[in-house]
């Protein structure tokens, strides 16, 4: 199963990704999602469980806890670094089988039609959605990474 999984191969290193890891411990990988050479919606990020598990309920407490913390840690990074108004979450799983939750910002200004989470991230339609290339995406993980490196959380 994980030989033909995108989300094991892509923690093996041996798929392209967008920017760069941004985390990993021995439970959880965080990186920008890669949307296939197309401009990314900044951002949004990927919490990526390690170990090849479908859903939230296979999870083991040092998986929950490390995702949980992640989550928190994410959700600051982007307000206070990305200046993100608000951070949705998600976990969908309909197209891969591996648990990864969807770290979503909505930045200030972003009319309420286009709110999301659901409807496949509606923020991406928003006219001020920040769609960038993969250079800002790279210069946006390295800040975070230095937001981690400077906060340690306690
Ligand atoms: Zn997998």
């Amino acid at each position: 199963m994980g030989e033909v999984c995108f989300i094991c191969n892509k923690h093996k290193g041996s798929i392209p990704t967008t920017g760069e890891p941004i985390f990993e411990d021995d439970y959880v990988y965080v990186g920008h999602i890669d949307n296939n050479s197309k401009p990314n919606y900044l951002g949004h990020i990927m919490i990526d469980l390690k170990r090849h598990i479908p859903t939230l309920a296979e999870m083991i407490p040092e998986e929950a806890k490390s995702l949980g913390v992640m989550m928190a840690r994410l959700s600051k990074a982007l307000k206070d670094v990305e200046k993100a108004e608000h951070v949705y979450a998600l976990v969908s799983g309909n197209s891969v089988p591996h648990l990864h939750m969807h770290i979503v910002p909505r930045y200030p200004s972003t009319p309420e039609q286009y709110w999301g989470p659901i409807l496949a991230f509606a923020v991406y339609e928003s006219p001020n959605a920040r769609m960038d290339p993969n250079l800002e995406v790279i210069e946006l993980c390295k800040r975070i990474k230095l937001y981690f490196e400077d906060n340690p959380y306690e």
